[in-house]
């Protein structure tokens, strides 16, 4: 069988205005890559890479993708120049692939798939079907759209070199992709399955989830137990002859779980927000200061929260829902994100001796 010789061109010259980053997307690192890095190195097993950036970040791309079959070209003023150039740079090859660098999350089947397709049918488009409804405005109204019919196309787009070389060479005007060039030369665009994964990082919230927008914090607190205080955990009270000793009502749990909140946002712990000099907080509603944290966290929203609470006694299981819907209710998220689970300490240490009651808590918030 002859072996085809295959090139790849990876688009990094956007301006992604859209993102509102301040910078080139593709620029924006993901854990230890760049968007742009991730993106070419899919491409990593092909014979040739072609980079297209813009002129002013040649050395920050060639920074980046550090591939040893990575060539760097400068872009044009619109995706279709941006290719146009890639493709002259490119001396030969049987099939050119083409990807936005935008799309870091492009598959290896996908990629093999459109190379394929344009090996046997001189082109592969990689599309999905609309997860969505679709229609199609009209001048009274809109009109169902068969949704069987309708494709979504992404990148990557492969194609015969020489084929799509004479398209581009024939069409001066801009485009939205390769594909389109490739039809307006006469030719047919063969849809290759995609990947839902495979999404374009386009705005604001397509970055929302990457870099820091996910936090975690933890807290742990202990009360000493002592005879004639009441027991409030989570914000009930329990009928239970020994309560917990504080400077306010000493809600273990709840202390805890606002240390987590505070620990994850970045900010003081609440031994410096509600300090235990501070006689406005004697004997403090706790699930009032857990409100004043909730407000501290306004850029931040609660995705769960998951506390422990450690005693020998009470039992906590018939009263876990009720301090649940406590604790969601103040960080204004549903139950179902707060869990509680309760363990003794068989006996050992100060929780186990029934001294005192420890709690902890977990929490992952998102910025938003
Ligand atoms: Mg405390």
């Amino acid at each position: 069988m002859r072996s085809y010789k295959i090139a790849a061109v990876v688009l990094c010259a956007g301006k992604g205005a859209r993102a509102d980053l301040g910078y080139n997307k593709t620029l924006h690192t993901i854990g230890a890559n760049s968007v742009a890095a991730m993106s070419a190195n899919k491409f990593a097993h092909l014979d040739q890479v072609v980079v297209v950036c813009a002129a002013n970040e040649l050395e920050q791309m060639r920074a980046t993708i550090t591939l040893p079959n990575a060539t760097f070209v400068a872009g044009g003023e619109t995706r279709t120049e941006s290719v146009r150039n890639a493709l002259c740079a490119i001396e030969s090859a049987d099939v050119v692939i083409i990807h936005d660098g935008t799309r870091p999350y492009v598959n290896k089947r996908t990629i093999d798939e459109c190379v394929q397709s344009a090996i046997t049918h001189k082109s592969g488009v990689a599309a999905v079907k609309s997860t969505n409804a679709l229609k199609l405005k009209t001048e009274n109204g809109c009109a169902a759209l068969d949704r069987e019919r309708v494709y979504v196309v992404q990148t990557p787009q492969a194609f015969d070199f020489d084929a799509l070389k004479a398209a581009y060479d024939a069409a001066p005007g801009s485009y939205a992709d390769d594909s389109e060039v490739f039809e307006l030369a006469g030719h047919t665009c063969h849809l290759v399955e995609g990947s839902y994964d495979n999404v374009k990082l386009t705005t604001p919230s397509d970055f929302m989830g990457l870099n820091g927008a996910y936090r975690v914090g933890f807290g742990y607190d202990v009360h000493q137990f002592a005879e004639g205080k009441k027991l409030v955990l989570c914000g009930r009270t329990f009928d239970y002859p020994r309560g917990l000793v504080g400077h306010s009502d000493a809600d273990a749990p709840v202390h805890a779980l606002m240390d987590a909140l505070l620990s994850a946002a970045g900010l003081p712990d609440i031994g410096v927000l509600f300090p235990d000099t501070d006689m406005s907080f004697k004997n403090a509603d706790s699930m009032k200061l857990l409100e004043k944290v909730m407000a501290r966290l306004n850029e931040f929203e609660v995705v769960n929260a998951s506390l422990c609470i450690m005693a020998q006694a009470p039992k906590m299981s018939p009263h876990v829902m009720e301090m649940r819907t406590n604790l969601a209710a103040a960080m204004g998220i549903d139950v179902s994100r707060v869990n509680i689970s309760a363990t003794t300490t068989e006996h050992l240490g100060i929780v186990g001796e029934g001294k005192g009651l420890a709690a902890s808590a977990d929490v992952l918030i998102r910025k938003i």
